[in-house]
């Protein structure tokens, strides 16, 4: 599996990068030994970077996640793993009392004295000058206090980035991630690239199969995309499944040819799927993507290119 830079942390992350958040059965019911043998499964080949929420099954991604890290007695510099703070099932909270507290209890259930990664989780859903002025600065502080290496956001609104990062001291931020807006059906994080390396964030790209809607099973009841995004969505995965191909594959490898963008994390729940995704990796890498496919699926969502949904609060 490829590793590429992130930022300027040094860290170097696998290209397909873990998202846990299945294992809190965001996607359906997972067994303790299914996540086991998927996490197993994913190091064993080559994937080191772990991504979970407190918020994800409200707290069960977190300590899945931390059993099936430990349970590979692999030495703790051999896996990057990142979660985050401000989210919770109960709500939103990004205060610094909140998220100060909030990693103790996420390293608890992680079984892990530090994390590599430690973000503000859905930051349109709070107040972002509260996220500028009080939760970023007790990021910085967990950070010096080593329960974090490094810190960062996460969000929709791709312009929330910019709205933080041009008010925060240049370097305060190691990281940001963002989803659903670097896939086959919308590529509009790619236009924000040039800014974001001038800034130098490491740039994590979630949700490359748009949580659900490239997949030949569709999206779970609650995906927030419109009824026409839903249908061009279906309407290209039926038209890969007609001609013999996988959406999914076909989704992962678009995602994964920008290399300006460190890791693609894609949300695995079975053998089955960390089996595919590794695979579709590892013949883009060496036979390059279906171009004829891809084609083909680009012209069935131009219709829906880049369309999104609403996240978050109106902000003052
Ligand atoms: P995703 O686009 O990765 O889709 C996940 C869905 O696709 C799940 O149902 C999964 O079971 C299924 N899937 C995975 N591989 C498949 C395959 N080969 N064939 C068919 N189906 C397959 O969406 P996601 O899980 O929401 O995002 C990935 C990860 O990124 C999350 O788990 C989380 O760690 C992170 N994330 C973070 C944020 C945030 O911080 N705000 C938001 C979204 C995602």
């Amino acid at each position: 599996m490829e590793l590429r830079e992130l930022g300027r942390t040094g860290l170097k992350l696998s290209t397909v990068g873990f998202g846990a958040s299945p294992l809190g059965n965001v996607f359906g019911d997972v067994s303790e030994e299914q996540a086991n043998a998927s996490v197993r499964l994913a190091f064993q080949s080559g994937i080191n970077f772990f991504d979970t929420s407190p918020y994800y099954g409200g707290t069960l991604s977190e300590k899945v996640l931390g059993k099936a890290l430990k349970a590979l007695g692999a030495p703790r510099n051999s896996y990057v793993v990142a979660t985050k703070c401000g989210r919770y099932k109960e709500g939103f909270d990004f205060s610094a009392e909140r998220v100060t507290r909030s990693i103790e209890e996420s390293l608890e259930r992680l079984q892990l004295d530090y994390v590599d990664i430690l973000q503000c989780h859905d930051i349109e859903f709070g107040s972002l000058d509260q996220v500028v002025n009080e939760t970023i600065p007790a990021l910085v502080k967990l950070k010096e206090a080593g329960k974090a290496r490094f810190i960062g956001i996460t969000g929709l609104p791709l312009g929330i980035f910019s709205y933080v990062l041009d008010r925060v001291p240049p370097g305060t931020l190691d990281v940001v991630l963002s989803y659903c807006h670097y896939c086959v059906n919308d590529t509009s994080l790619g236009d924000l690239v040039p800014y974001l390396k001038t800034k130098g964030v490491g740039i994590i790209n979630a949700s490359p199969l748009s949580m659900g809607l490239l997949t030949e099973s569709g999206p779970p009841e609650w995906h927030p995309a419109s009824l026409e995004l839903k249908s061009a969505c279906q309407a290209a995965a039926t038209h890969c499944k007609e001609k013999g191909k996988n959406i999914s594959k076909l989704a992962l490898q678009y995602s994964l040819l920008n290399k300006e963008i460190t890791s693609v994390l894609v949300g695995m729940k079975s053998v089955e799927q960390v089996e595919e995704n590794v695979a579709a990796a590892r013949e883009l890498a060496t036979s390059g993507i279906d171009e004829e496919t891809l084609s083909e699926v680009e012209a069935i969502l131009k219709p829906v290119k880049n369309q999104s949904w609403p996240s978050g609060i109106q902000q003052s």
